[in-house]
């Protein structure tokens, strides 16, 4: 963790990738909070699945509500899955799941995983396996590994 009174960071915008459902533990939505927080706290801009469930919910909109920029990109046919209610900042649809991650990959200079499901662990070693293959050279890590820099 940086020293208190930190006000920046090298990375402009992360993408997070979690869960569209809450989970059963409180630990999950926690970590959620503490993630969107210190996104907000280094002014760092979110790009994330653009739902408003879930984990996926409660970070996009602690990260507005702090005031950072939130990039929401979804395919069309998951909206009416993936979003009830009002989503915050802005929403790019796209055509397909490649698509998405694609878009996610490009708008982001690093990534970090919450817990989620199995969309979240196929996201997350998306990422991890094109690193490996030299296809982006951006950070890749996961909860709880975030705050220990690991
Ligand atoms: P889950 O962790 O299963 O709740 O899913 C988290 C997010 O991953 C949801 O927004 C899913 O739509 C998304 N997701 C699932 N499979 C894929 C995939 N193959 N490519 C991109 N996003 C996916």
């Amino acid at each position: 963790m940086e020293e208190e009174g930190y006000t920046g960071s090298n990375f402009k915008r992360v993408c997070v990738f979690c869960g569209s459902h809450s989970g059963n533990r409180r630990v999950f939505s926690d970590a959620a909070l503490e993630l969107g927080n210190e996104l907000v706290r280094r002014k760092i801009n979110l790009v994330y699945g653009g739902g408003s469930v879930g984990l996926m919910g409660l970070i996009s909109q602690t990260v507005y509500a702090g005031g950072c920029h939130v990039l929401g990109i979804i395919p069309k046919a998951l909206m009416p899955l993936e979003i009830s209610g009002e989503t915050v900042g802005e929403v790019r649809t796209v055509s397909d799941m490649h698509e998405r991650k694609a878009a996610m990959a490009r708008e982001a200079e690093a990534f970090i995983a919450l817990p989620g499901g199995y969309g979240t662990m196929e996201e997350l070693l998306e990422m991890i396996t094109w690193s490996q293959l030299g296809i982006h050279k951006k950070p890749v890590t996961c909860e709880p590994c975030w705050s220990a820099k690991c």
